[in-house]
């Protein structure tokens, strides 16, 4: 398929951009004219996670750059390949916190449900790139003994929708479900972690505004959004829909080597989530998973980083510094 690239508004339902999404190094390449040699640094790692990009984020990528800082998230690289005892395949302890199918019960007072093993986007750096996702529930039925746990554990007040990305599976069904949460007396708070919304605008339609306006818990919409070259005018017209809905929008990235490890990049993002009203909530340190050894950038320099956001910008627009250890009854500050 040789791709075509316009900037014009999708017309497309999230579903048919899904399904147009690109999934595999040729096509990409091809797509951004990029040359032989980037291509052929790609097989090694496809063959271990799979490409899949959507249009919608693609087009806001440059032509004929292999160094641009949204292709780097999603492109394959011989560097996938290798191997540091430092780095597995579960770095942040998942499996050790399973309750139920698909529930993670981690942290006082939360739990998390992991919904689908789908996403909008495969990041090369994902930390779940390696979950066996085969083993979450797929329909409203499964996710019951997930229900019930949580009907039965009343320190239990927050809910949190993650995956993959909550927002692959049918607003029919995620209806139905936050349904059965609002009927669980205890429940005050419902979190969505998704990045849909920022590869597919569109995704934030009326379906989805409905059920989310109609709970009600408070709701948090929690994006992922690593590069301001990632925030187009599409993407700000769905964050708007979703805080009319009344959800507070949050944002956590990722600090990556070669794509936002300058003081300069973070803080061109910082001042776009504010000036769009989405709070930039934490900046995560890599999760140590195999295959991501390129993209780790180190603490000292992280902090360094962040130290010198907090002289720039002012106290809500810089995000907290965190790392996600495996045990730990909650994320781990870095901030000295
Ligand atoms: S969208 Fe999130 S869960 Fe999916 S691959 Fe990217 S980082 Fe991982």
């Amino acid at each position: 398929m040789r791709v075509v690239l316009t900037d014009e508004p999708s017309t497309q339902s999230w579903q048919n951009a899904m399904k147009r999404s690109i999934r595999n190094s040729q096509e990409l390449c091809e797509a951004l004219s990029l040359n032989a040699e980037v291509l052929s640094a790609c097989v090694d790692g496809e063959a271990q996670f799979p490409v899949f990009v959507p249009l919608e984020f693609l087009r806001r990528m440059r032509q004929g750059d292999p160094n641009d800082p949204l292709l780097l998230q999603v492109l394959p690289r011989a560097e996938e390949s290798v191997v540091d005892s430092a780095f597995d395949s579960d770095p942040v302890g998942d499996s050790q916190v399973e309750k139920a199918p698909g529930l993670l019960h981690k942290y006082v007072g939360r739990v998390l449900l992991i919904l689908s093993g789908v996403c909008g986007v495969h990041c090369r750096y994902c930390f779940r790139r390696h979950y066996p996702y085969s083993t979450a529930p797929k329909s409203v039925e499964r996710w019951l003994p997930a229900l019930e746990y949580i009907q039965n554990d009343p320190s239990i007040h927050e809910v949190i929708l993650s995956g993959g990305d909550p927002l692959t599976i049918v607003d029919e069904h995620l209806s139905e479900l936050v349904e059965r949460l609002d009927a669980i007396p205890h429940l005050t708070r419902l979190r969505i972690h998704t990045r849909l919304p920022v590869v597919i605008p569109q995704r934030v339609d009326e379906h989805l505004c409905g059920w989310l306006e109609r709970t009600r818990m408070s709701k948090w919409v929690v994006l992922h959004i690593n590069h301001s070259q990632e925030i187009d005018v599409h993407l700000v017209d769905a964050i708007s829909r979703l805080r009319r809905t009344g959800a507070t929008v949050l944002n956590q990235a990722v600090l990556l080597r070669g794509i936002n490890d300058t003081v300069e990049h973070l803080e061109s993002l910082c001042e776009r989530l504010v000036d769009c009203g989405v709070l930039p909530y934490y900046l995560h340190q890599l999760d140590r998973v195999a295959g991501a050894t390129h993209f780790e950038v180190d603490r000292e320099s992280g902090l360094a980083m962040v130290a010198e956001l907090a002289n720039r910008l002012p106290g809500y627009a810089v995000p907290k510094y965190v790392a996600e250890i495996a045990g730990q009854a909650s994320k781990t500050s870095i901030q000295k």
